[in-house]
């Protein structure tokens, strides 16, 4: 495999395994994300995983607060209420009353952070990417469809490149020129790339 190729592959690597960078000032803080938070866990879910510690769990039950009721969140943000269900209702195992929607204390009338310094981790991440259920109308849809197209075209190559040395070489042993990996390892190393992507259709692209 020549150079370029390789930096090419050395590029995509990095592109998924780093959360990218996010243009913060496409926020136009209408506030609406702070004020529809939902997770796929139950409540009870989170509150046994906060208690073994668990970062993500305990900012649910500790640091947000939770809405009485599906109909109190839809009463803030009903767009946000109404997409998320029908986004969850596709899986099987859907259950309305399992859900609940959670609104953060810190966020000012101006649509502001209050603790934008210390703020968890899950608010510095978000969107994580192209897929991340944001209210529609946000600031982020426009880079969350670029996003979305980076991910399937890196996907994409990443199939291709590994039908290429499928092509070239006879043995799963057989070490992959510039690689330093065996066919088998580049196979599953780029499996663990494409599945996390599964659920948003990457067997597809
Ligand atoms: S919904 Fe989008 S535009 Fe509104 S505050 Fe959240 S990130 Fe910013
Ligand atoms: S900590 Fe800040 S960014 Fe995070 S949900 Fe609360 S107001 Fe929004």
């Amino acid at each position: 495999m020549d150079q370029d190729k390789l930096n090419e592959f050395e590029q995509i690597d990095k592109f998924l395994k780093e959360t990218l960078k996010r243009p913060q000032n496409l926020c136009d803080t209408c506030g609406r994300c702070c004020k529809s938070i939902t997770t796929c866990r139950t409540h009870e879910e989170l509150e046994q995983m906060a208690e073994e510690d668990k970062e993500e769990a305990w900012v649910f039950v500790n640091f947000f607060k939770r809405y009485p009721s599906i109909e109190e969140a839809r009463k803030v943000i009903p767009e946000q209420v109404d997409q998320v269900i029908k986004e969850l209702s596709y899986n099987k195992d859907f259950d309305i009353n399992k859900i609940s929607f959670y609104y953060c204390p810190h966020i000012t009338d101006d649509g502001l952070c209050s603790v934008y310094e210390t703020r968890p981790n899950c608010c510095r991440v978000a969107p994580r990417h192209g897929w991340s259920l944001m209210p529609p109308g946000c600031g982020f849809e426009g880079w969350q469809f670029e996003e979305r197209e980076k991910t399937k075209a890196s996907i994409r190559y990443l199939k291709e490149y590994l039908q290429r040395i499928e092509l070239v070489y006879d043995n799963d042993d057989d070490i992959v020129s510039g690689q330093g990996m065996t066919v088998k390892e580049i196979r599953e190393m780029i499996r663990t790339k494409i599945e996390p992507w599964e659920k948003y259709g990457s067997l597809f692209w």
